[in-house]
């Protein structure tokens, strides 16, 4: 049947019936507005070391609908990629971040780098450094405070411009992580030519560590030698099972990312581990 836009009655959300129900027109609309309206928000995910200490965050957009309730950024993302929106809610993510930095230093916390997704859309799109450059100047952060991750799809654009936008957040010292490594079609050439920063290793591979997982045993110890041994930084998403963790401590992983330490926490949830400096390990 016919779905009329602004009409709420039909169609409340749930995962089961999916955001792609509602008319695309409805949707673009109503995303237009969460950001006036406020309905978006970050929850900060904590990386660790293997043995708990606090080393960093990632910044993970909430959508909060006052009808469809919490929107997961897998649903939302996308959409808004194809529509545009996505620069608005890329720009509005970046100065979120750096003002919630500037809060907590003036509340007195020891800081600690936050990585923010940019979407291949808005990281080809021109002044994306000179934005960050405003916030950080607007909010007197430090570069090094901020880690901007990318997908390997960013790199198969191979356009120029990725090149020197790359080039250009090296010189201001932010950070390049790739994210989700291991499931695009990015050569181990990319590597090589754009100058990266951080590999996170993806969930697919780390849910499948264990006892008769050789393979991926052998893929997720491999990609952290290989990215050591380039000098980078290797993170591990999604790390659920203490089982899990042993093994990338042997593999030498130098970050953990996931639920058994940490799921992704409101601003206040993140500041308390701020204060701490540490998590346990354990559901
Ligand atoms: P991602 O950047 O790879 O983020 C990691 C995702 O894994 C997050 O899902 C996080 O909540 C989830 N995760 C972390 N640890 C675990 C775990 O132990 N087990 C499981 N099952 N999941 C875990 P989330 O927050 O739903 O975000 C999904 C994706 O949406 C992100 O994947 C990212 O690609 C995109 N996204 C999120 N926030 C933003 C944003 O501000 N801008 C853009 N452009 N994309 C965003
Ligand atoms: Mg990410
Ligand atoms: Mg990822
Ligand atoms: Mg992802």
């Amino acid at each position: 049947h016919v779905k009329k836009s602004n009409d709420y009655s039909y169609h409340s959300y749930s995962s089961s019936n999916g955001f792609s129900s509602f008319t695309s027109h409805f949707l673009e609309e109503e995303m237009r507005a969460a950001i006036a309206r406020e309905e978006f928000e970050l929850h900060y995910q904590p990386k660790v070391g293997t043995t708990g200490k606090l080393l960093g965050g990632e910044a993970l957009i909430r959508w909060n609908h006052p009808k469809f309730g919490r929107v997961s950024p897998g649903e939302f993302i996308p959409f808004a990629e194809e529509n545009h929106l996505i620069n608005e809610i890329g720009d509005w993510v970046i100065q979120t971040v750096c003002r919630q930095l500037g809060e907590w230093r003036d509340k007195g916390f020891a800081l600690y780098p936050i990585s923010i997704n940019i979407s291949p859309m808005r990281f080809m799109k021109k002044g994306l450094v000179e934005l960050i450059e405003k916030n950080l100047d607007t909010f007197q952060i430090p570069a090094e405070l901020i880690v901007l991750e990318i997908t390997e799809s960013t790199l198969l654009k191979n356009e120029k411009v990725v090149i020197k936008t790359l080039e250009k957040l090296g010189k201001l010292g932010i950070k390049i992580a790739i994210d989700d490594f291991g499931t695009g079609y990015a050569s181990l050439t990319y590597l090589k030519e754009f100058q990266a920063d951080i590999l996170k290793i993806d969930q697919s591979f780390i849910r499948n560590l264990g006892n008769n997982r050789q393979k991926d045993n052998a893929i997720v110890s491999s990609i952290c030698h290989m990215g050591k041994a380039l000098g980078m930084t290797v993170v591990a998403e999604g790390v659920e099972e203490q089982e899990q963790l042993e093994l990338l401590a042997e593999f030498f992983c130098d970050e953990i990312q996931g639920y058994l330490f940490s799921k992704p926490l409101p601003a206040a949830g993140f500041e308390k581990v701020l204060g701490d400096g540490r998590l346990q390990s354990g559901k």
